[in-house]
């Protein structure tokens, strides 16, 4: 099996699509400047390949990358006169470094083409049919005979294909003799690669000699698949280098790239590296391969790990299903992809379709849009919190990134600003990850402008002009000034948002405009404002200000936890508004409760006490606070009583610990819980639920779009895992679901 074919020309893909040009109806001049758009994009592509390939250190995104080559590849097929045989749409990566020994590849090891939608996809399956239907002439005229997908309606329903996810690491080629690893190479060129023998040798995953159960045993096999670093990895790796103030990776295929390509094996082997190998390259002895599936299967008898995800379908409905839900899914992975490859499983077929001079006909990758591009930052600014926390965030120039356009991204803090060093001007890497917020990875430096400053961070609060102030020991930096219009703007917003006291028709915007005309100055005087004042503010009429004033009568009778988030203590929210609310019958319980008896309940520990403790002895909160009562809002919880009525305050009724002293840590959604709901309900049922995952973990709850490394870590410390459904009984039983019934064993 090989991926060079019979039908192999080295001009590129005469059955590809796009018309030919109108050069004929050109002038000179418009032709000269199509040759000169054509140069400069093979210069620039050489220039990106050699970055990525040689330096594992790439300027551009590799959407944007892709970009370039679609651009030149459109150019070529429209102009046929500018075709070059030199051009990079005809070669695969970039030649080998002479820090490694060169090995010539015996077979060429390819790229693949690439195809972006599901009207791509049947492009290329139209010029399979095409193809075989051609060969299906020929075979009549030689007098063949029939054979699979070779009738009248040969297509490409009626082949097999095998769908595999693509994952985004770097191609290796590992040769074994008679059993044992003899030898491994990078790609480069695809002709000639790097002997990375030594280094591919302390990767655990690869044997270095193989399972004697792949009888006849070929006297030489060659392995191709990908090397990759496990997102989990990565994010160790850079948390290594972060302590130890190193530059951080840009992502786990670089890091991969350059933990392989060392001159020293031991630092790759000190870098968590993994491989799935997804084909046989040459193959001397050993069993006949009729199909790419047949292939697979004697790697992994031969002891090699093959993604358990490949798949062998028929028909182009069965590929975009597989292609739709591995887009949908492809962060509970805990590896990259960035694609799935599809492969005609014959060999005979295969090799009727041949490759062009950089690919094969027979597969083609299915690419998912891209989730990082390369765009400029603008500046580095920062907004304020309800608490004067002041957040950073980056300016961009607009970009195009997982289906929307992205204009900002998040900093987190002033440390990480520096750490980046992120300069505006820079050229960054922005990425977004799945529903993740934007984020900035890093400048690309290579193309910073000389003499570009410095970020110095903002000092000044953008709201009231105030000092921004950063405490020693704090990684975050504040604004001070308590009557800083944006604080309150954003703690009023806060009190009468869903997760506190819901107050429908308060937002952001309405706050901001009341805040401005002196209506508001804090929460306590929601409840005094009238119908004729709120009707009198830009944006109401007579039925919407109605609307509003009912609303915050109606919110009156909020449950206590509720009030208790409203109000906007640091670190109280809503698990902790719970685990307060159930210990004390009313607010004032809460108010004169001592530090320590705060600290010694379930999910309330000494730094939430003390700010709590904090909050009701300031002179303004306690104000604040006579205003709401005077209003009428429900202070009382209504649960726990205190010593007149029964169990005193910080104790749970034994009956609803059915999770005492348990661990139990959740990942992804859970359908009609928030994350906080589900956390509070851990926390008063008796248990403890931490984000990370340890040892001491009793189970791990799995909802929708968990964390892949979250997973892996259960998997890794046997720790079960219980699905979303079952949460509800396992609170109510305090028992873990039997094996098999939404539970893994751990
Ligand atoms: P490719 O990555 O699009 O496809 C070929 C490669 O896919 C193979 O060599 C193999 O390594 C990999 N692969 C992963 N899973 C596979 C599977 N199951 N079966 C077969 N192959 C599998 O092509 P390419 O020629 O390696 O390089 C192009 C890629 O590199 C693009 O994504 C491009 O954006 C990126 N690139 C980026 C830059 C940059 O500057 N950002 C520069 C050069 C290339």
């Amino acid at each position: 099996m090989s991926n060079s074919g019979a039908v192999s020309d080295h001009d590129g893909d005469a059955g590809a699509p796009g018309a030919p040009g109108n050069e004929d109806q050109m002038g000179p001049a418009e032709l000269d400047g199509v040759l000169s758009e054509a140069r400069e994009l093979r210069r620039l592509i050489e220039h990106h390949r050699f970055r990525y390939y040689r330096l594992d250190d790439p300027e551009v995104s590799d959407a944007d990358f892709d970009e370039l080559v679609r651009r030149l590849e459109r150019l070529e097929q429209q102009y046929p006169a500018i075709a070059d045989s030199e051009s990079p749409t005809k070669s695969v990566g970039a030649p080998p470094s002479s820090q490694f020994a060169p090995v010539r590849h015996r077979v060429p090891m390819m790229s693949l083409d690439n195809v972006f939608s599901d009207g791509e996809l049947d492009a290329w399956a139209a010029r399979i049919r095409r193809a075989l239907l051609a060969r299906e002439g020929e075979g009549a005229r030689e007098g063949e005979g029939a054979r699979e997908g070779g009738s009248q309606q040969a297509g490409i329903d009626d082949i097999e294909l095998v769908c595999e996810l693509k994952i985004d690491g770097l191609a290796i080629s590992i040769i074994y003799e008679d059993g044992m690893m003899a030898l491994a190479s990078t790609r480069g060129d695809g002709i000639t690669g790097e002997d990375v023998t030594d280094n591919v040798r302390t990767v655990r995953a690869i044997p270095a000699r193989l399972a004697p159960n792949a009888a006849p045993a070929p006297h030489r096999m060659e392995v191709r698949g990908e090397l990759y670093m496990p997102v989990s990895s990565f994010s160790e790796l850079n948390e290594r280098q972060a302590e130890a103030g190193e530059r951080l990776f840009a992502n786990p295929r670089n890091s991969a790239a350059g933990s392989l390509r060392q001159k020293d094996p031991k630092v790759t082997a000190g870098r968590d590296l993994a491989f799935w190998a997804y084909q046989i390259g040459e193959l001397d002895g050993g069993p006949a391969i009729e199909r790419h599936s047949d292939g697979l299967d004697l790697l992994l008898r031969a002891g090699l790990p093959v993604n358990p995800e490949v798949r062998v379908v028929k028909g182009l409905e069965q590929v975009q299903e597989y292609c739709r839900r591995w887009r949908e899914r492809r962060h509970d992975l805990d590896y990259e992809i960035d694609g799935v490859v599809v492969k005609v499983n014959s060999t005979s077929l295969q090799h009727v379709l041949g490759s062009t001079s950089r690919s094969p006909r027979w597969a083609i990758a299915y690419k998912f849009p891209p989730e990082e591009r390369t765009t400029k930052l603008l500046a580095i600014k920062v907004s304020i919190g309800r608490t004067g926390r002041a957040t950073p965030f980056a300016e961009l120039e607009p970009v195009l990134l997982a289906g929307s356009t992205v204009r900002l991204a998040s900093l987190h803090n002033e440390d990480q600003v520096r750490q980046k060093d992120l300069r505006p001007g820079d050229t960054v890497v922005v990425r977004k990850a799945g529903d993740v917020i934007p984020e900035v990875v890093g400048p690309v430096i290579s193309l910073r402008p000389d003499g570009l400053e410095e970020a110095s961070f903002p000092s000044e609060c953008p709201e009231c002009g105030g000092k921004l102030v950063r405490l020693t020991g704090e990684s975050d930096t504040y604004c001070t000034n308590m009557e800083c219009p944006g604080q309150r703007v954003q703690r009023i917003a806060h009190f009468c948002s869903r997760s506190a006291m819901d107050i429908e028709g308060l937002g952001e915007q309405r706050v901001s405009w009341m805040v401005a005309s002196g209506e508001l100055v804090d929460v306590g005087d929601i409840y005094a404002l009238t119908h004729a004042q709120v009707a009198a503010l830009e944006g109401f009429a007579d039925r919407s200000a109605q609307n509003l004033v009912n609303a915050i009568q109606e919110s009156k009778t909020r449950p206590l936890e509720r009030l208790l988030v409203g109000l906007g203590i640091r670190h109280v929210g809503p698990s902790v508004a719970r685990a307060l609310a159930g210990a004390y019958p009313h607010l004032d319980n809460i108010m004169a409760a001592p530090s320590e008896q705060l600290e010694a309940l379930e999910g309330v520990g000494a730094v939430i006490a003390e700010s709590v403790t904090a909050f009701f002895s300031s002179e303004a909160n306690r104000s604040v606070v006579e205003k709401l009562r005077s209003a009428g809002v429900n202070f009382s919880s209504g649960r726990a009583r205190d010593a007149a009525g029964g169990a005193a305050p910080g104790t749970l009724h034994e009956a609803q610990r059915t999770l005492a002293g348990r661990t139990v840590v959740i990942t992804g959604a859970i359908a009609g819980w928030t994350r906080d709901e589900a956390i509070a309900a851990v926390l008063a049922a008796g248990g403890r639920s931490p984000s990370g995952i340890s040892a001491k973990t009793w189970a791990l709850v799995v909802g929708e779009a968990p964390s892949s490394a979250k997973l892996a870590k259960a998997a890794e410390l046997g720790v079960p895992t219980v699905a979303a459904e079952q949460f509800g009984e396992l609170l109510a039983t305090g028992d873990l679901p039997p094996v098999g019934e939404g539970r893994t064993p751990g």
